[in-house]
């Protein structure tokens, strides 16, 4: 590890004599007012007053150190644990360690960072060592992307996703899905995974830093985070955003940061190309279809995604311009942000005939036929016949509220009749005479304009009866007949065809179905065009990675059926159950805006929930018939109080299940690789490991890891499933006491090692 800055060792005196006196201030000023967390705007503020002359100066001294940052880093910390309590700056004092100190300690700059990391040792005589901060360390760490966060965020660029609120994955695939318009080729940025970031890009990200930040304390520190491991980005496996425990999650905003002149150069040169590009070339003028003359525009335009270090550019121009940019591209991350590039694997591709992975999806560029199918012939029975149905239901409907109008009008007609005989005449106590009259005038009117615009056979009838074979129609007669007689009976013939004749409701029928029809017949060339002319994204789960991590682990035999996992058969069957729940609800929630969800639904709710039956079989030696009588289909569990808990997502969830936008999941590498096993040790209780709980009620639980068990190694491409995260060995083995309420949140999947202290795991044989 070499770095022209050494680790900055505090000079112990000094920095004793500086913190006491800086203590002693600092408890004058917060004796009257203890630490509040801060809300978002509050820390925005805090942070826009340290701007001057362009920069933003002393926020180390003034922002991070400021306990109320440092207690909101502490709630951020323990943000994902269930109905906890605001953390005060008193009970992280009382129970973990004083912020009033970690705070003096920021201040004068005398955090002794080296003491803070605990190294954890490799199981695999090649593995390197794992450093871990302890939790004092993690809130200096948390503080830190806060503040970065405050002062970077707003200026990232679009199409920036991860790290950030509110732009994670999913939001990143609606706008591959919604907003990329015909692209044609398409290449992602690999990089040279063993040299991927080092001391000199970290020295590169302090002078961009150094760019906005005129604060040599907080550059030194952070360069103190790399000497010391902490924030390591020299990674061989894929790690970022995967909650996976050897990942900071400073490093996310810290590899935006670095990224942001990248976006902006994408960003320039798309309002160069717009600006070279004006409105109309000819030759983007596309005749697809030469009978129908349609002409199409097809502007030349770039998109882009990043997510992290993960790069993906789409045009929808020629391969040679968009080979010129890949190498315009790759020039710039080589020469101006010293990353080294993998040009064997950094290689351009047609968007539509090849599939490309990205963020852990397939994507390929399709017609939108091909999202959208058009409906097949049973479909388009089905619906025929529904819409009978409809039909003929509402006739039902119709004719029985005639009935029933009959029947009342009766009733009511008897009851005036009856009244009438005995009384000659009507005497009512209350008269309702104007009433009834409304009610028939009402349903006469509607009887009559119904009637009126119906194309029934007896109107038919009617009109025919009223309208033919009159004498007073014959020439001969009319000339012997008085002029009125003529007109009044021309009149009521005319009033006749104008009311009863039904040919100007039928026309209107006739004219409403051919509408309808050549709406429909527009409607079906539109989409054969577009269907010629346009593509989009499909993004797809890769299933044939999926297939084989739960062959890998297990789940599935070589047939593809599913099968028990023995390893589980040592937990309680609750444990069992939730394990397998974490590792089905984290594939659903990842996969849950891919176009071929359906399919990703068919493993949850198919092999990974018969492998659980069998699993629980195999533990209880009895037959899978046996334990799906008892557990029922969908693994119930009951509880204590008698009512019954279902903790995997039962058959009728999963089928409702669809997108949900705007969140950025975790993949389910964490809680796939990773099984926790309850020991029973003598050991008096510990404190819960989770991220401020200051439970004692726990349990010691052993952390096992899947390559471990399966005795594959990670980085062993031909074995271990690719895009695969795997948890870092060291932590094979390793201890935790937990609370009943985190080793559930644990197996759930809900809470990922990253939430929990690793630092202070034991080994215990
Ligand atoms: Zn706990």
């Amino acid at each position: 590890m070499l770095l022209s800055v050494a680790v900055r060792r505090p000079n112990p005196a000094i920095a004793a004599a500086l913190s006491s006196r800086f203590l002693l201030r600092r408890r004058e000023q917060h004796a009257l007012l203890e630490a509040q967390p801060l809300e978002k705007p509050s820390l925005q503020s805090l942070v826009l007053s340290q701007y001057q002359n362009a920069k933003f100066h002393g926020i180390l001294q003034n922002v991070v150190a400021s306990p109320s940052v440092l207690l909101t880093a502490c709630n951020n910390l323990r943000r994902h644990f269930p109905d906890s309590p605001t953390l005060t700056s008193g009970s992280v004092s009382a129970n973990f360690f004083s912020i009033e100190e970690l705070s003096s300690q920021l201040a004068t700059n005398s955090l002794d960072v080296e003491s803070c990391c605990v190294h954890l040792h490799p199981h695999s005589p090649t593995g390197t060592p794992l450093v871990v901060p302890n939790l004092k360390l993690k809130v200096v760490l948390e503080a830190f992307r806060l503040v970065l966060e405050a002062i970077y965020d707003d200026r990232f660029v679009t199409f920036a996703y991860g790290g950030r609120p509110n732009l994670g994955r999913h939001t990143a695939v609606r706008y591959l899905k919604n907003s990329i318009e015909n692209p044609t080729w398409l290449f992602s940025v690999a990089f040279d995974n063993n040299e991927f970031f080092g001391s000199k890009q970290v020295e590169k990200l302090c002078s961009i830093l150094g760019e906005k930040i005129e604060d040599d304390a907080l550059l030194d520190l952070i360069r103190t985070f790399y000497v010391c491991r902490v924030i390591s980005f020299d990674l061989s496996c894929p790690v970022f955003g995967r909650g996976l425990p050897q990942e900071c999650t400073l490093t996310s905003i810290l590899i935006n940061i670095y990224f942001h002149s990248f976006d902006k150069e994408i960003q320039e040169f798309r309002l160069e190309m717009n600006k070279s590009n004006p409105k109309f070339h000819e030759n983007e003028l596309v005749l697809e279809d030469s009978n129908s003359g349609s002409v199409f525009y097809k502007p030349l335009k770039i998109y882009a995604v990043r997510y992290l270090d993960e790069i993906l550019i789409m045009t929808s121009g020629t391969k040679t311009f968009t080979m010129d940019l890949k190498n315009r591209i790759v020039k710039f991350l080589e020469q101006i942000l010293h990353l080294k590039v993998d040009r064997q694997r950094t290689v351009i591709h047609s968007a539509v005939s090849e599939k490309i992975l990205f963020m852990g999806m397939e994507l390929r560029a399709v017609a939108p036929s091909v999202i959208r199918p058009p409906m097949t012939e049973k479909a388009k029975r089905a619906r025929k016949k529904y819409l009978r149905q409809k039909e003929v239901r509402l006739m039902e409907l119709k004719n029985a509220r005639e009935r029933n109008r009959k029947k009342l009008g009766m009733k009511l007609l008897k009851h005036v009749f009856k009244k009438q005989k005995q009384s000659n005449g009507f005497k009512f106590n209350f008269s309702i005479e104007n009433e009834v009259r409304q009610i028939f005038r009402t349903w006469a009117d509607e009887v009559v304009t119904e009637y009126l615009t119906s194309v029934e056979d007896d109107r038919w009838e009617w009109h025919r009866k009223l309208s033919s074979g009159d004498f007073l129609s014959l020439p001969r007669i009319r000339d012997q007949l008085p002029r009125e007689l003529v007109d009044a009976y021309d009149n009521f013939q005319r009033q006749v065809d104008k009311y009863l004749k039904p040919t100007k409701a039928k026309k209107e029928l006739e004219r409403e179905a051919r509408i309808r029809e050549e709406e429909e017949e527009q409607k079906y060339a539109q989409k054969t065009i577009q269907d010629l002319a346009r593509r989009c994204f499909k993004v797809d789960a890769p299933l044939d990675l999926i297939r084989r991590a739960i062959r890998l682990v297990g789940f599935t035999n070589h047939m593809g059926r599913p099968r028990p996992l023995s390893f589980l058969t040592v937990l309680d069957d609750e444990d069992i159950i939730k394990w397998y729940a974490g590792v089905g609800r984290r594939f659903l929630d990842f996969f849950c805006c891919c176009n071929n969800f359906r399919k990703v639904k068919i493993i949850v709710s198919y092999h990974l929930r018969f492998s659980c039956i069998l699993t629980l079989a195999e533990k209880h030696e009895a037959t899978k018939r046996e334990t799906m009588r008892h557990f029922t289909k969908d693994l119930k569990l009951s509880s204590d109080d008698g009512s019954e808990v279902i903790l995997f997502p039962s058959e009728k969830e999963v089928k409702m299940m669809g997108d949900k936008w705007l969140s950025d999941p975790k993949p389910v590498d964490g809680a796939l690789s990773m099984v926790l096993i309850r020991l029973a040790s003598d050991e008096p209780c510990q404190r819960c490991v989770a991220h401020f709980c200051d439970r004692t009620d726990t349990v010691f639980y052993r952390i096992e890891l899947l390559q471990r068990y399966l005795n594959v190694d990670p980085l062993d491409e031909q074995r271990w499933v690719p895009l695969m995260g795997a948890i870092h060995d060291s932590l094979h083995r390793k201890c935790a006491p937990l609370c009943p309420d985190h080793i559930s949140e644990l197996y759930l999947g809900r809470l990922s090692l990253q939430d929990i202290d690793c630092a202070s795991l034991d080994n215990i044989d």
